[in-house]
């Protein structure tokens, strides 16, 4: 059983949806990018909505503009907010990049966004102004994954510069995974000599030191010189399977533009993924991996020796965006756990066909595959497959509550435990830690099941 399609139920409305608000990937981009600030074109509403989500798992303050609409914006048009909104933050923040993202409304009212800015930079002639990005995200067609792979490929469509010769570095799209992922991915790039841009890097600016002092924009983010020489780099690396079988991304706009090689692979969780993301950068940096992280692999591969016992044949639900569901599956699959349900609020129509690549025998092992999903959709089916554990974000919280299930909180958001930044997912360390967390959770669940506890595992 495979591909479970919305078409099939006996209702249209959402309920609960398995994703968040497309402007929300593109804020977390341009939060990324140093020196920027993200400006929402709509309503107060919306940035406080985004705000708080970012703000209850990465617990810093984080500022994101907006253009204000009110009843009457609404029904004149949003140019005139945007160009104050615009000016503003010049006056307040002195940014070097502004990246303007919009809304359900202002894109329903059919705002012209670009021909506003393309006047507002006409009224800013002679001045020292900012380049400002634009991205179009309305909500009600996509996620918050489709807002931040639409605001990537926005700031290399609109920024990247080609050169002759290539640089050295690498371009490194590693999808939306947690800072310290992306200071695990920056320092394997390290080890393999290879300079490498993060795209984006908000590993500092939302997840640094303690301030004694407010800043308006945090210290850290990819420099803007290195968004403009992503034109000229090595290679790209892209991550993510279901990204890979997207037909255009920042990725493959350098490659058909400037000829900047691109390298597509799911995301490094696992021995497996994680052998195909070092061989790749082997083969990039013309250097074997280096032992220090031989020696992370074999340390994983005996922990599954020690802890297979705890988690053959278990059965779990997976959940969340669609790159990092498709990743657990994999995961999942090389240590023995049955990912019974693969849900996601994404509807790229590509999570059916990478969780198969993974599990020819998916129908063997009933696993179904839920796209565009809503938490009443996911739960329903989480029901019936009776799963051992659920792995997923917060939101599935209540849905795990009911069943009476652990949950195992990975990806964004993690708002109701601390660390969220602190998660990591990736590469032979990340899996290890999730390997531990997976086999602990089943122990511990197998002790408070058992009616004396455990005197000796
Ligand atoms: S109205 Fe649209 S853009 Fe605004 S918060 Fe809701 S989903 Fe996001």
């Amino acid at each position: 059983m495979i591909g479970s399609s919305p078409e099939n139920r006996p209702f249209t409305a959402t309920r609960n949806a398995c994703k968040l608000c497309t402007p929300l990937g593109a804020a977390l981009v341009f939060k990324g990018i140093r020196g920027a600030v993200p400006l929402l074109h709509g309503s107060q509403g919306c940035a406080t909505y985004i705000r708080r989500y970012l703000i209850s798992h990465y617990r810093e303050p984080i500022d994101i503009a907006c253009s204000n609409f009110s009843e009457q914006t609404a029904i004149f048009g949003g140019g005139a907010n945007l160009k104050i909104a615009l000016d503003n933050i010049r006056r307040q923040y002195d940014p070097e990049l502004i990246g303007v993202a919009t809304t359900c409304l202002s894109e329903t009212i059919g705002d012209d966004v670009p021909m506003f800015i393309r006047e507002y930079r006409e009224s800013c002639e002679g001045q020292d102004s900012p380049p400002v990005v634009h991205v179009a995200t309305p909500s009600y067609q996509g996620t918050h994954m489709q807002g931040f792979h639409a605001a990537l490929r926005a700031l290399v469509g609109q920024l990247a510069e080609g050169g002759s010769p290539p640089g050295r570095h690498l371009n490194l799209f590693p999808g939306m995974v947690s800072p310290a992922d992306l200071r695990h991915l920056g320092e394997i790039c390290a080890d393999f000599g290879l300079p490498a841009v993060l795209l984006p890097d908000y590993a500092d600016t939302l997840d640094g030191p303690l301030w004694t002092e407010y800043q308006r924009i945090p210290e850290g983010g990819t420099p803007m010189a290195a968004v403009r020489s992503s034109g000229s780099a090595r290679a790209s690396l892209e991550l993510g399977a279901v990204l890979a079988r997207e037909k255009e991304t920042a990725a493959t706009f350098l490659q058909r533009t400037f000829q900047v090689p691109c390298h597509r692979l799911g995301l490094p969780v696992g021995i497996d993924a994680t052998d195909r993301m070092f061989a790749a950068l082997a083969e990039i940096s013309g250097r074997p991996t280096p032992q220090k992280h031989l020696r992370e692999r074999g340390r994983l591969i005996d922990s599954y020796a020690d802890g297979h016992k705890y988690v053959m044949d278990a059965r779990a639900v997976v959940f969340g965006e669609e790159d990092l569901v498709a990743g657990l599956a994999g995961f999942l699959a090389e240590i023995g756990v049955v990912p019974v349900v693969c849900a996601s609020g994404g509807r790229s129509g590509h999570l059916a066909a990478c969780i198969a690549e993974r599990f020819p025998d998916h129908s063997q092992k009933g696993i179904q595959v839920l796209s565009d999903a809503d938490f009443v959709a996911i739960e329903a089916a989480a029901r019936e497959a009776q799963p051992d554990f659920l792995i997923g974000n917060s939101k599935g919280y209540s849905m795990a509550r009911r069943l009476g299930k652990p949950l195992i909180r990975v990806g964004f958001p993690v708002h109701d435990r601390l660390g969220g930044a602190r998660l990591l997912h990736l590469g032979y360390r990340g899996s290890q830690q999730l390997f531990d967390r997976i086999a602990n959770t089943l122990m511990a669940a197998g002790q408070s099941a058992s009616p004396v506890g455990y005197t000796y595992i």
